[in-house]
């Protein structure tokens, strides 16, 4: 994470219907974007994710939790479908999807990962640092569980 200080305000965010809403305390107030494909089969397209400290979730009967490895799980709205969070187990850290949120401007790009698998049809257009697959994987093994 860059040393970015966090959004002076909560920031707040719901899925479509409203059945879910998610308060953040402290967003850190740049974007992670994800290539892979698998995050691409998920929302149709890269995802780009927000994290921050104090994270209050009201609606969680609406919550319908999948699985989609051994070491992550992605949540989403049951009744709208909305995608909410991808989670990577070994630290429980969540990526919340930055769109859910109401945001200020000046929101910035932390990184791009998995920029191998990323389709040929876009480009981002801001300047941010760009990892491979590859080079993403090896430093979250680096990293091992508790950090994130
Ligand atoms: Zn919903
Ligand atoms: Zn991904």
């Amino acid at each position: 994470m860059s040393d970015a200080a966090p959004l002076t305000e909560p920031a707040s965010g719901r899925c479509l219907c409203g059945a879910v809403t998610i308060t953040v305390a402290g967003m850190h107030p740049e974007v992670d974007i994800c290539h892979c494909a698998m995050c691409q089969r998920w929302g149709g397209a890269f995802f780009a994710g927000m994290k921050g400290e104090g994270i209050t979730v009201a609606g969680e009967e609406a919550i319908t939790v999948y699985a989609s490895s051994p070491w992550a799980e992605r949540a989403f709205c049951g009744t709208c479908g909305s995608n909410l969070w991808y989670r990577y187990l070994p630290t429980g850290h969540r990526s919340l999807l930055a769109g859910l949120f109401d945001l200020p401007p000046g929101i910035g790009i932390e990184r791009q990962i998995f920029v191998d698998e990323k389709p040929d049809w876009y480009d981002i257009a801001q300047e941010s640092p760009m990892l491979t697959g590859a080079e993403c994987i090896a430093e979250a093994m680096s990293q091992g569980p508790g950090s994130d």
